[in-house]
């Protein structure tokens, strides 16, 4: 007997097809009431959340040499971290430490993932605090939910105000210790409290204020997933030994409810008891059983809600939890391979850099000097027949303390004297002076139209810091 494939016409119908068909593209946020859990992977970011806030809260209150021990000084042009000074010009340093930084996150992201995302991130710690705040006012995760039901009540307004104030509190505290970077925090706060504040600080200060206030308040998971570029970018960079926070579908599937007691192989599942446990506690609103997703940011809350899940059953931990795409899918040699030719490049980059750059500031002099010849007249030629060469100095001490400075100059192969010498200029610490300098020499001992000249500039008392310049000594042919 014959079999005939049963078959179906799927060619669009001619009638539907030519009229407009209605298409939302515009998806409403679906508002996630996350549940609090605590655990191992939780006390850890407890403990960086800490860190993190205490040392951006305190760092500016900091003193060193008698000023702030950090500050961007942005209208006096003087960057302070600890016993350096940044002036711009150097500000080649900065950008390679900022440089530092980035390699040192790829690094980071190479071995163990979203680390940076999950316990330090600024987004990740304000987020944590606000959503604790919200906790206190507004309750557990049902509270909430059943809060956000309800209509508008005394009760559900006093909380909701509890919950606000707590917010501003700490976003306008943030915006504070933020513009205490740029501005010495001490004056800051005495013109905050005395109600005298610049206009300008002030409206930074309540522009971050602002912006703390959404982004951890209100935004949270969407700053993650819709405005970070590194969360977008990260991805390239890992590999298959790369530290991810995933769920064993091995050993969790087939997923179901069970009675507590029971093994899996008792009701012929997998140690997955589909409780959502995972999902709840998630910041982002994902189900890690689907598989590794951009949205996670590896807090490793759903680690710690399952591996707590577990042990109420009685199960092994570690049905979520740290691997690797080697390790899960058991492919390689199942061996986890912390050394990596990627995670080599990047330590090996990293260390190179350090190196220069604290090379660099190490044998930094601090002090610079720059000639610029007086383009009006190239040269003059004096009453008792000398020729005299002018310039503008641009000479500037960049230690942290005032000190004289000796002005010498030489010339190649001929002797060139300074009127009035020996010449000292005194400057304080960061202090750009200008000061123009006369070099006189005798036309019979000038074999040149055009001779080099060394201009040499020594702090008193330290021969060490020094600075050097160099032009030409200019007079008629001879
Ligand atoms: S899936 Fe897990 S680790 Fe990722 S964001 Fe959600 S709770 Fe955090
Ligand atoms: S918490 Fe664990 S047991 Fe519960 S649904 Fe998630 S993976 Fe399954």
């Amino acid at each position: 007997m014959s079999q005939q494939i049963p078959t179906r016409d799927l060619s669009p119908d001619p009638v539907k097809v030519h009229q407009p068909q209605m298409v939302d593209l515009y998806a409403k946020r679906e508002k996630i009431h996350a549940r609090a859990i605590s655990g191992f992977f939780q006390n850890i970011r407890n403990a960086s959340v800490t860190v993190v806030m205490a040392l951006f809260f305190l760092l500016p209150w900091i003193n060193w040499d008698g000023r702030q021990a950090v500050l961007f000084n942005l209208p006096e042009r003087h960057f302070y971290i600890f016993w350096w000074t940044f002036l711009p010009q150097d500000f080649f340093f900065l950008s390679w430490l900022f440089i530092i930084a980035a390699f040192t996150l790829f690094a980071v992201t190479v071995f163990a993932g979203r680390v940076w995302c999950g316990y330090t991130c600024p987004q990740t710690v304000w987020t944590k605090v606000f959503m604790w705040i919200e906790e206190k006012a507004e309750g557990n995760r049902n509270a909430r939910m059943r809060l956000d039901k309800a209509p508008m009540t005394v009760g559900k307004f006093t909380r909701r105000s509890i919950k606000h104030a707590g917010w501003i509190t700490v976003a306008l505290a943030t915006g504070l210790a933020f513009i205490g970077y740029f501005t010495p925090v001490r004056d800051l706060w005495h013109q905050t409290s005395t109600g005298t504040l610049d206009f300008w600080m002030g409206f930074w200060m309540l522009f971050f204020t602002g912006a703390t206030y959404l982004n951890a308040g209100w935004m949270r998971e969407q700053v993650c997933l819709h405005m970070c570029p590194y969360g977008r970018f990260q991805s390239v960079m890992f590999d298959r030994d790369t530290l991810i926070i995933s769920y064993d579908n091995h050993r969790g599937d087939p997923r179901g409810s069970r009675k507590r007691g029971t093994t899996s192989a008792d009701n012929g599942l997998g140690d997955c008891i589909d409780c959502g446990m995972c999902v709840q506690v998630c910041p982002t609103g994902i189900d890690i059983r689907d598989g590794l997703q951009f949205e996670c940011i590896q807090c490793a809350a759903c680690i710690d809600a399952c591996d707590s899940v577990m042990d109420q059953m009685g199960y092994a931990r570690g049905l979520v939890k740290y691997t690797t795409e080697n390790l899960l899918e058991q492919t390689g040699d199942g061996k986890y391979h912390f050394l990596r030719p990627r995670l080599i490049g990047y330590c090996t980059a990293l260390v190179i850099m350090i190196s220069a750059l604290l090379f660099a500031l190490i044998t930094r002099v601090p002090l610079s000097v720059e000639a610029l010849r007086d383009r009006g007249q190239l040269y003059r030629e004096t009453v008792d027949g000398m020729i005299e060469n002018s310039y503008t100095l641009k000479i500037q001490n960049k230690a942290q303390t005032a000190g004289d400075y000796l002005i010498e100059a030489s010339a190649d192969g001929m002797p060139v004297t300074i009127p009035g010498a020996p010449i000292h200029i005194r400057m304080d610490a960061g202090e750009l002076a200008t000061r123009s300098l006369t070099l006189i020499a005798n036309p019979d001992d000038i074999k040149s139209t055009s001779v080099p000249v060394h201009i040499v500039i020594t702090r008193d008392g330290d021969s060490s810091v020094h600075a050097e310049t160099k032009n030409t000594f200019l007079s008629p042919r001879q």
